[in-house]
């Protein structure tokens, strides 16, 4: 199947890498037709993105640390001149949380300021790139944001980034219910461990993915090509009919309760 995503336009934040998950959802759209432009943050970072952007050939790649809310309306402002026909998706695959915070006990570690931080840069930034994409998107628009199964579940070490993901989650549906009348649907991907940077920030990754590798129905951590599958089916009309859903990309880990008995005998 090809040119799914063919005459659309959207915005990726959230690359850091080509480990990130939305460059394995970017490289997916792409090679299904999709136009993208790309934000960063920070200049270091910057010089990273250009040339995987320029790899699906974009050269839209515009600075935006969404903490920093004017840095997010001059980021869509230089969007506008890129496209003044506006846009038809968004890919929000940002998050931030002090790492130091992500290990050890939630209820010892956690503090009012990485908590405020942690909420602004990892839950609410998604509902101010909302605000403002929405107004420049026709029917057919499509949002997209990245959680993690510690929203729901108690994950070892996630901690302050769980509650997030909580608020998150719950953003989508909200979302999804004040945008839906314009034709506008929002969704969320619940993606299983990848190794990436913000992965890497949490303690213990490894055993995350061994204990994934050991008990998911598919007995495997999820790939890039997994997330930007499920991503373009989301953001595609394939979707038509979907909006405010959490969907798993996470080899069925979601659906485990207690280990296998050989597993708890060994
Ligand atoms: P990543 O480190 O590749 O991407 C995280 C991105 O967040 C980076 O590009 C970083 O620049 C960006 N970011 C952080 N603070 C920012 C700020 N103030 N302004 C703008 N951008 C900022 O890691 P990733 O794993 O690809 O993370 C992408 C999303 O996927 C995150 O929301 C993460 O929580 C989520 N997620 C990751 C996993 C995993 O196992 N890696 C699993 C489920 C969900």
């Amino acid at each position: 199947m090809t040119g799914l995503m063919a005459g659309r336009r959207g915005l990726v934040m959230g690359v850091a890498n080509d480990h990130s998950i939305a460059w394995g959802i970017a490289r997916t759209l792409a090679a299904q037709g999709a136009a993208l432009a790309f934000t960063y943050q920070g200049e270091a970072l910057g010089r990273r993105v250009a040339p995987l952007a320029a790899s699906l050939g974009s050269d839209i790649v515009l600075a935006c640390d969404v903490e920093d809310l004017a840095s997010v309306d001059a980021a869509f402002a230089a969007l506008d001149r890129a496209w003044p026909e506006g846009l038809d998706f968004v890919v929000h695959a940002i998050g931030f949380s002090d790492k130091a915070q992500l290990k050890g006990r939630y209820v010892d570690v956690t503090t009012r300021e990485n908590f405020s931080r942690t909420m602004v840069i990892s839950c609410f930034s998604f509902t101010e790139v909302a605000q403002r994409a929405a107004r420049r998107m026709r029917p057919g628009g499509a949002l997209l944001t990245l959680t993690y199964g510690g929203a729901s579940r108690v994950m070892p070490n996630y901690n302050v980034m769980g509650l997030a993901k909580a608020a998150l989650e719950a953003s989508v549906r909200y979302l999804a219910a004040d945008l839906g009348p314009d034709g506008i649907r929002v969704n969320a991907l619940s993606a299983g461990p990848v190794r990436t940077l913000a992965g890497a920030g949490i303690a213990d990754a490894r055993l995350m993915f061994n204990h994934q590798n050991a008990h998911a129905p598919l007995r495997r951590t999820v790939t890039l090509d997994d997330v930007g599958g499920s991503a373009l089916y989301l953001l595609s009309p394939l979707s038509g009919g979907v909006t405010g859903e959490v969907h798993f990309v996470d080899s069925g880990y979601n659906i485990i309760s207690m280990p296998r008995p050989e597993v708890l005998k060994a």
